[in-house]
């Protein structure tokens, strides 16, 4: 396929390669300007738009791809398809769709999780919302990039699935955490805690694939002095649009709030930008009550 690609970071780039990889035709463009192997590079977003059969965006936030979005619609033609995989508020995202419908043109949110490694790997999982038939059409794109794709419902419901699935990692990483500090101050040995906790009901992903303590189960950012992996501020972003929709919808997420309001301490105030969000671990335990 034809495919334009906006937006070549640290997910987008080895996004793009592996679209490359797949045998589809990719016309790149990035502010930054960075060089894929194989990406042809465009003079600007509209241009990589041209001819397009898909255009991927992979952009920080849900401004600038409305903006993005107002550039490459008018350059896109009527069938083809914007596949957002940005994280974004789903109420940019069913903006976004309802613009791409006016105009003739399929849209899908379809952020995803995995990571960095994930997007290299190409074993990402993408959270789909939107039009059956554009999800149809794009499915050779979910192979090449993914390892499985989820339609879940209509425009902005990929969006919604990816703010809760990461409302829930935020707020049982916290939970780890606090369990291992506690540990800490009970005389009871990290080793201990994963032993039992790993095989019992407090299990959960965040300790027996992503545990917070380093030298303890799998391998993980904290056995790499907490390098992300995942951001501590990339899950601050994700928990406020989890309360941003929240407050939208009505919705009561008394424990999200909270997340939210911890992460914002430790991003902003405690030094936590730049460190992996399991990170919270090694302030908790210093930290201490008090
Ligand atoms: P990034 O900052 O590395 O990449 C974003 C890219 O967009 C940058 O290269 C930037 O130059 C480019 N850009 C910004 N404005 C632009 C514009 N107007 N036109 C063209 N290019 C523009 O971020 P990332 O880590 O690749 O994340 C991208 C998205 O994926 C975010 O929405 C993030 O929340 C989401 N995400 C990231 C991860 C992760 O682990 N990094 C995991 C899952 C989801």
């Amino acid at each position: 396929m034809r495919i334009g690609f906006v937006g070549l970071g640290n997910m987008g780039a080895p996004m793009a390669a592996n679209l490359v990889r797949a045998g589809h035709e990719v016309a790149g463009f990035d502010l930054a300007g960075p060089w894929v192997e194989g990406v042809t590079p465009a003079g600007s977003a509209a241009a990589a738009a041209e001819g397009a059969e898909v255009v991927v965006t992979m952009l920080p936030g849900g401004a600038i791809l409305r903006e993005v979005a107002s550039a490459v619609l008018p350059s896109m033609g009527r069938g083809a398809i914007l596949l957002d995989c940005s994280t974004v508020e789903v109420a940019a995202a069913r903006e976004v769709a309802a613009q791409a419908a006016a105009a003739g043109i399929g849209c899908l949110d379809a952020p995803v999780s995995g990571g960095t490694g994930g997007a290299a790997a190409g074993t990402l999982t993408f959270m789909v919302g939107g039009d059956e038939d554009a999800f149809a059409t794009c499915r050779p794109l979910f192979d090449a990039m993914g390892a499985r794709a989820v339609h879940c419902g209509a425009a902005g419901n990929g969006q919604a699935a990816k703010i809760c699935n990461n409302m829930i990692l935020g707020v049982t990483m916290l939970a780890t955490c606090e369990a291992f500090a506690l540990a800490d101050r009970l005389g009871l040995s990290r080793e201990a805690m994963f032993d039992v906790v790993s095989t019992s009901s407090g299990q959960s992903w965040s300790l027996t694939t992503y545990c917070p303590a380093p030298g303890i189960g799998p391998s993980s950012p904290a056995d790499d002095g907490y390098r992300p992996g995942f951001a501590a501020e990339l899950m601050l972003k994700d928990l406020r649009l989890a309360q941003q929709a929240a407050e939208g919808a009505g919705a009561d997420t008394p424990m999200g709030q909270r997340a939210a309001a911890l992460y914002e301490t430790f991003v902003e105030r405690e030094g936590g930008r730049g460190r992996d969000f399991s990170a919270v671990l090694p302030w908790l335990a210093e930290r201490g009550r008090g």
